[in-house]
Order: C-alpha cells, then structure tokens, then sequence
C-alpha cells in the first residue's frame, strides 16, 4: 500500500510516522519546506485537560500521552519538557486590583501581575514545534516514509470519479492507493479537487528572543491590555534551547496562495515587541532572533476534520486543528494510520470529526474527474 501525504506540517509527518509504524509505504509531498508554516512557528504549547468537555478531549489526552511516549522512544532532541503554567494581567490593566495568590516570576516587571496557576508538570509541557516536526519526519523515513519537495495542484480519480487514483503534483501525476489531504489552511485548495468542507486560515504573529539561561521554565498566558484598549493575549513561553517564544496579535489577513509568501502584518511586530518590552525587561534588552507571522488551520465549528472525505474511495483529510494542532498531532496520526491500514480508527473516536458533518465548499467536487 502506498500513501500520498499532501502537506509537510506537524500533522503530515505525524500520519507518516504512524503509517512507517505499520509498514506502509508513505511520501510526504511539501511545496515549501517541511514545516514552514504553523508547524515550526507555533507556541509548541501543549496540555492534557484544557479540552476538557468538548469533542476534542480524547484526542488531546491520548496526544499529551502520546507526547511523552515519543519523546521518549523517538530518536532526537525537541525540547520537550512538563512545566508549571500561569495566567495574569498587563498592560493598562495592571492598575487592576488582583485577587487570589500572587506567582512572582524574577524576570517580569513588576507590573504584571501572576494571579492563576492554570497548569503544572502533571498536565502542561512544551515541545519546539520545528524540531518535533522534523523528528517525526526523520522517523518516518527511518521506517520507509519519503519526503519529496512538490506542489500538489489536483488529485487523480478513476473514469467515475468515485476512487482516487492519485495526486498531480508540479505537472507529474503520482499514484497512490490512498491520499490524505493535510496541508493546513491551504487545505482549502484541495476543496475543488474533492467534496471538503472549507478550511480558513487565522493568522497570528509571534518573536523568538535570545534569552540564554535568565528565565526559568514556565508557560505564561497573558492578558493584556493595549493602551489603544484593545485585548490581547499574548502567550510567552521559553524554551530549554536558550530562546523564548511571544505569540500574540490575531489578524484576519488574507491567507496567500503560497505558502512562501506569508509575512507579518504592518507594525504587528512593533506592537508585539512593544507589549514584550513593558512585560519584561528581560525581553526588552534581548536579541530578537525571527520575526514571524503564520496561520492556524480552523473550520467552520471549531473542530478538525480527521477522516474519509466522503463518496470518495481512498481520499482523506486531516486539518482544522486550530490552536492544538501541535498538541493533538500525535493522535491524529496514530488514528489516521489506523483508519487507512486497519479500515477504522480504534484509538481515538473519530466520530465527532467525520469531514462529512459539514458541508462541502465546492458541491461540484464531488463528481468532477480532474
Ligand atoms: C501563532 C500560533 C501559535 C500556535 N501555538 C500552538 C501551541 O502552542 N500548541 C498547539 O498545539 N498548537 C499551536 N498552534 C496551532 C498549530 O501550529 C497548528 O494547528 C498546526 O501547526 C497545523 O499543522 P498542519 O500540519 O495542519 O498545517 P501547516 O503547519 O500549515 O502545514 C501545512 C503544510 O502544507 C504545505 N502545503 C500547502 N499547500 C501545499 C501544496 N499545494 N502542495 C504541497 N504542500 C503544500 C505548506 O507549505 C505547509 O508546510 C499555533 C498556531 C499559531 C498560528
């Protein structure tokens, strides 16, 4: 059996790997780089209960499981780590009046004020996104997954439509006995080709500081208020590798049609750095190393979509994770896997994902041979 793997972001590599773990042949198809987008310029923040009650509990418990496993049986090094997580207040709202317990972290300013434990080694942890992704990638092809650079621009089906047969990838067509859509917000473009539902892409900008060894472990969630009045919330979390992570500031940008081409907004980076500065004199004197701006895949209800694109013979989709796709990576590729080698998922229950929930983008889709 071979995979054909349209996108090489965190869920990807992840379907790969899971896919080697059984012996079937995979290939990662990737336009840009392996995890050039939201999978290596995420907050790499992950958490065992903060889907808790919603459909996306069980795929995030078995993640953070799986998390640990990995780090442990996978060979390489990205950072992972359990660590203690906060909540506060900054900005102008720091004249606030605070209530409950009080974290004095060293190196915030004083204005900041630390009012909520909102995690602990036992339920939060970190991992470096891009260095997760290509270790998961690494992994797949120690077990026979290859990693080819191309842009996918159509999938093959038989005379009736009903059965891939393959991808077109820069001209070429590839075939394939099953192909998986996973090419985060771009995942939209796969709607034409198949009957999907849409993907939308919401992007967020984030800086990597030159920390050293000055702030201890810690994830930091930050509400901030700009002087504007505008909210914020940035997320601050430093890393075992000497840098430190802000993500913060949302925009509705437009996502482009190549992946290469997405770039912070206009002045988005000032104000990050503005809010990091007043929040830290730490983060006001260090070296920013990358300034950088990329999109969460989400759909219309909030939820992925894992699983058979529906009506049509070996086609599958796995996007839409939004904020969690670096925590919930894992078990969508371990349920993928199963779905594909094994005809259904027994991990994780796929249900509340079925792409078929929502309807598709492009009605046409679903009967056009390419
Ligand atoms: C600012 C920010 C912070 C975040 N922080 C966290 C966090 O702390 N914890 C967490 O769990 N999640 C976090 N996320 C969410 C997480 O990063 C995403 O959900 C996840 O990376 C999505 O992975 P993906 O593989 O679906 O998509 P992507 O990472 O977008 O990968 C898709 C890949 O497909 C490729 N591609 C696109 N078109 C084509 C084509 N035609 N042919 C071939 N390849 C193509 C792209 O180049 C790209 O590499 C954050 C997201 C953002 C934006």
């Amino acid at each position: 059996m071979r995979v054909l793997i349209c996108g090489g972001g965190v869920i990807g590599a992840s379907i790969a790997y899971f896919l080697g773990c059984r012996g079937v042949e995979a290939i990662v198809f990737e336009s840009t780089g392996l995890a050039c987008a939201a999978s290596g310029k995420s907050g790499g923040f992950l958490a065992l209960d903060w889907c808790d009650g919603s459909p996306l509990e069980p795929l995030a418990q078995r993640s953070f499981a799986l998390h640990a496993r990995l780090a442990r049986e996978v060979e390489g090094e990205w950072g992972y780590r359990r660590l203690d997580t906060f909540g506060g207040l900054a900005g102008s709202r720091r004249h606030l009046r605070h209530h409950g317990n009080s974290y004095d972290i060293e190196w915030l300013s004083p204005s900041v004020r630390v009012e909520q434990r909102l995690g602990s080694t036992d339920s939060t942890a970190q991992i470096h996104p891009a260095a997760f992704t290509a270790a998961m990638m690494r992994a797949a092809q120690a077990r026979g997954a290859e990693l080819r650079r191309g842009r996918v621009t159509g999938v093959a089906r038989r005379g009736d439509a009903a059965k891939v047969t393959g991808i077109e990838v820069d001209g070429e067509t590839i075939e394939g006995d099953a192909v998986v859509i996973a090419m985060g917000p771009w995942s939209i473009l796969a709607a034409q080709w198949l009957p999907l539902p849409a993907v939308f892409g919401l992007k967020g900008h984030s800086l990597v500081f030159e920390t050293g060894t000055r702030l201890v472990a810690g994830a930091l969630f930050i509400e901030y208020r700009e002087a504007t009045g505008a909210i914020q919330s940035p997320e601050l979390f430093p890393r075992g590798d000497g840098t430190t992570y802000v993500c913060a500031i949302s925009s509705e940008t437009p996502l482009p049609v190549d992946p290469a081409d997405v770039n912070p907004d206009p002045g988005a980076i000032e104000r990050l750095h503005a809010m990091c500065s007043e929040m830290s004199p730490v983060l006001a004197s260090a070296r920013i190393l990358t300034r950088q701006a990329c999109y969460r895949p989400i759909t219309r209800d909030g939820l992925p979509l894992i699983g058979r694109v529906p009506g049509i013979e070996g086609a599958y989709v796995a996007t839409g994770h939004s904020v969690w796709g670096m925590l919930n990576a894992p078990a969508t590729g371990e349920a993928m896997a199963e779905l594909i080698v094994e005809g259904a998922a027994h991990t994780v229950d796929l249900s509340p994902f079925d792409p078929g929930r929502l309807p598709p983008l492009h009605r046409r889709a679903s009967t056009r041979p390419l």
